[in-house]
């Protein structure tokens, strides 16, 4: 998969590309990354990528025509490229749409930065607008990374292990389960018995009920309309059975 990103900061990507999961997928040859530099593609001495917005106002604008070059260049007249422009005006990013992004050959990101892009080039040359949540960044270079992030780590083979994607958070609408390592016993508090225990079904039905258990609590929207499983159900009416015991002990309060 490939990932072009147009920006008038590529140095910010530098650390990003370095690390971890993506620093492997890039290795392993997963994904393959073009940092456009916008200011490569506009015209005169300064390649001046702004300007003062028409109408008046406060801030700058990106220009239309670099950002038109820049992506000329990105797409290269590639079929399969889909051109993304991140912007808090988006669509919000989520898990369902890194994983309909994963299954594309070739992301343009367009990082806007100032007051945002000509509104020219959103209308005639982008694909998608998305955002990574309700609330505005100073560019958008790190919703890039949030995106290449989410995306990489759901391509095969990029996280090591074929299923370590499938039980993470949003995977099946579940939060995943709880996590613990070494020490057993940490500052008076031990790992659950079970986790300890080798029984692989019993660990498996532990996992189950503590990421139910916490999607419950956490992250109740996440459960409308949830499909519980027959073992999910036994479990619901078990915690249902002790709370309405414990509100009937009681007494007559309010
Ligand atoms: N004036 C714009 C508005 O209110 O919609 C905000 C512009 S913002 C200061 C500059 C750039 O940061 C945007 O063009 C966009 O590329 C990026 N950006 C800011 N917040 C973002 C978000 N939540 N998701 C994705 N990109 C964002």
């Amino acid at each position: 998969m490939k990932f072009s990103i147009l920006t008038i900061f590529p140095d910010m990507f530098a650390g990003f590309f370095e690390h971890g999961i993506i620093r492997r997928a890039i290795e392993r040859e997963l994904i393959h990354t073009d940092i456009l530099d916008i200011r490569d593609h506009a015209a005169g001495r300064h390649r001046v990528t702004d300007d003062r917005p028409f109408g008046g106002g406060d801030g700058m604008v990106m220009k239309p025509d670099p950002l038109a070059g820049a992506i000329r260049k990105a797409a290269d007249r590639d079929p399969d490229a889909v051109i993304v422009h991140l912007t808090p005006q988006g669509r919000v990013f989520d898990q369902k749409t890194a994983r309909a992004l994963s299954e594309k050959a070739h992301l343009v990101l367009i990082c806007g930065r100032y007051e945002g892009i000509d509104e020219r080039i959103c209308e005639t040359q982008v694909d998608y607008e998305l955002s990574i949540g309700d609330f505005v960044l100073t560019g958008g270079e790190l919703a890039a990374m949030v995106v290449v992030d989410a995306v990489t780590r759901l391509l095969p083979g990029a996280l090591g292990g074929d299923t370590s994607a499938e039980t993470d958070s949003f995977a099946d609408q579940l939060l995943a389960h709880a996590q613990y390592t070494r020490p057993r016993v940490f500052e008076d508090q031990a790992v659950p018995d079970v986790l300890l225990s080798g029984n692989h079904r019993e660990i498996e039905i532990w996992r189950r009920k503590s990421a139910l258990i916490r999607t419950l609590l956490k992250r109740p929207d996440l459960l409308e309309g949830y499909s519980l499983t027959q073992e999910e159900l036994d479990l619901c009416r078990q915690w249902q059975n002790r709370l309405n015991r414990l509100i009937e002990n009681q007494g007559d309060k309010r």
